[in-house]
């Protein structure tokens, strides 16, 4: 049988806007959007909401049509809520796009998603030009898009332009959902390949975005000293990941904005800038992946900070071993919390309550009025104690691929669970570990080879900073090599050849790393912290012939 979250809370049946800023109360003057480099720069939810009125207004003039996807090439500004609200709020489709995408990569996604308004920051004006000539695109429906108003560029005007007068503002409203429209009108595309091929564009209604804050601010809230919200202590949260992904909206626009936190955006990532910005502003908790936990681990400047004003970090996105998380809680005195999710399930489903000091390297428990199941390959499902494929249903769970039905009835299941291609364990009581992902395999002489294990062992190695294990071909069969990049001061101490051999002497034959290891300076990883496993296996196929 599904396994039933524990836990059942009341999510509210509307759209996000009227959740966000409930009709009749006041909203609070409190700074929620903060520029983390000039404090001055921030949003309050009563001045978002009236630049949300003004710019639906002008979205409303271009003649958007409803369910029509307005898109976004930005790093983080305290503007992106002002347009995910506007956008969502007025029956439109909210799209981001990487700003590290090349033209081509620009122009799939607004091919892909079909937009025709693009709001971009000025720095990616040139590649959103390109990308927009590629699809056809004419250059009245772009426009610049910064927290301080530009000069126009290349025919392209800022965005303030289009704003409406406080009058319109006024008189604007936007779309109320019924309970039923909100369940099926897509408010944001998130883009993700799911379990296979090229990405997709995530279609998560209104009712996902809402019940995804609420659960993962319930489970977060769970076991806390403190039984509701309201009492929460003052916090303090910095946006350090990219708003144009579901991690970051979730936490930094949506749950910053029901928990009233202020949430400190920092434009792009530099490790000192980011220290900086926890000592002044006293950050008590973050939303992070893990790339951010190995630098707190090991970076020696993280000693000139002071940075003892952090209580919790919320870990998600990629595998997080449990000797990094607990090295972290104990070096730095704080919790560290995981957390499992995917595109497709909004941002998060499973999660280790907030007041847990967990130590067993655990993502948690399936998030309230969810059920989740692990099958076999056959799909049969398994124990407690068994690995098996996460698949999961719920009030979160994504509506499907956009424009893309096969893609989406290859990814739910005959029951409507969501096949997620990751594998995990569950125990008796509930608690779940991310144990590989099913989407990498690697099968030698017929058996199976998981590279999240390999690369947690390898992690274990005391001269190993990072590591990512793919396939070989040789003589037609799959071999895992270890692509290793060794801790600074272990570099003249140790060969290729030891950490190959101290792996073997820790694993069954057919996981020993017989395609090899190499030595290289960083592992590729997205913004959000996961192996980019394309180009670690484009890597290997150079590599192939000279082996
Ligand atoms: P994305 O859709 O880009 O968020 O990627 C989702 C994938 O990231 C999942 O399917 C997992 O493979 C991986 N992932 C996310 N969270 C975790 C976690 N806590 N531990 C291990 N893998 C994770």
């Amino acid at each position: 049988m599904p396994q039933k979250s524990p836990f059942i809370i009341d999510i509210p049946s509307t759209d996000v806007l009227s959740y966000v800023f409930p009709e009749g109360k006041d909203l609070s003057d409190k700074p929620i959007y903060i520029d983390a480099d000039d404090a001055s720069n921030s949003l309050s939810l009563k001045q978002t909401l009236h630049w949300v009125k003004r710019l639906g207004v002008g979205l409303d003039r271009l003649g958007i049509e409803q369910n029509e996807a307005v898109i976004m090439f930005s790093t983080n500004h305290i503007f992106i809520p002002v347009l995910y609200y506007a956008v969502t709020g007025s029956g439109r489709v909210f799209t981001g796009c990487n700003v590290a995408y090349t033209v081509n990569e620009a122009a799939y996604q607004l091919e892909n998603t079909g937009a025709k308004t693009i709001f971009a920051e000025p720095p990616f004006l040139d590649t959103v030009l390109k990308a927009a000539d590629k699809v056809g695109l004419s250059r009245d429906r772009i426009f610049l898009f910064d927290d301080k108003p530009c000069e126009a560029q290349q025919g392209v005007q800022d965005w303030q332009r289009i704003l409406g007068s406080e009058k319109e503002a006024e008189r604007w409203q936007w779309r109320r959902m019924s309970p039923e429209e909100s369940r099926t009108r897509t408010a944001v595309l998130n883009y993700s390949s799911g379990t296979t091929g090229l990405p997709k564009g995530v279609m998560v209604s209104h009712q996902n975005i809402i019940a995804n804050v609420e659960q993962s601010l319930y489970m977060r809230d769970l076991e806390q000293s403190y039984s509701r919200r309201a009492e929460a202590p003052s916090e303090r949260w910095l946006g350090v990941l990219p708003l144009y992904a579901a991690y970051a909206q979730l936490w930094f626009i949506n749950a910053a904005a029901i928990n009233q936190t202020p949430c400190y955006y920092m434009r792009t990532f530099n490790y000192s800038r980011f220290l900086g910005h926890i000592q002044q502003h006293k950050i008590t908790h973050m939303q992070i992946a893990p790339p951010i936990i190995v630098m707190l681990a090991k970076r020696p400047e993280t000693e000139k900070y002071d940075i003892s004003s952090l209580v919790n970090l919320l870990c998600g996105a990629a595998p997080l071993s449990k000797e990094l998380q607990n090295e972290v809680s104990e070096k730095r005195n704080l919790k560290v919390v995981q957390t499992w999710g995917m595109t497709e399930v909004t941002c998060s489903c499973l999660h280790v309550p907030g007041g847990r000091d967990d130590r067993s390297g655990s993502v948690g428990f399936v998030d309230p009025n969810a059920e989740m199941k692990l099958v076999d390959d056959e799909g049969r499902e398994v124990g407690p104690g068994e690995r098996g494929e996460i698949c999961v249903k719920g009030p979160n769970i994504c509506l499907g691929y956009w424009r893309n039905e096969q893609a989406t009835r290859d990814t739910f299941d005959s029951q409507g669970f969501l096949k997620t291609g990751d594998i995990a364990v569950r125990d008796d009581s509930g608690w779940y570990w991310i144990v590989d992902r099913k989407k990498e395999l690697i099968i030698v002489k017929g058996h199976q080879v998981a590279p999240a294990e390999l690369e947690a062992l390898l992690l274990e190695n005391e001269h190993v900073a990072d590591a990512a294990v793919c396939a070989i071909q040789r003589k037609h069969e799959e071999l895992p090599r270890a692509y290793v990049v060794l801790k600074d001061s272990s570099k003249a101490k140790v060969s290729e050849k030891d950490i190959q051999e101290w792996t073997a002497a820790r694993v069954a034959k057919h996981k020993r790393l017989d395609g090899g290891v190499k030595f290289i300076d960083e592992v590729p990883k997205s913004p959000t912290g996961k192996i980019q496993r394309r180009q670690m296996r484009e890597l290997a196929r150079q590599e192939q012939g000279a082996l």
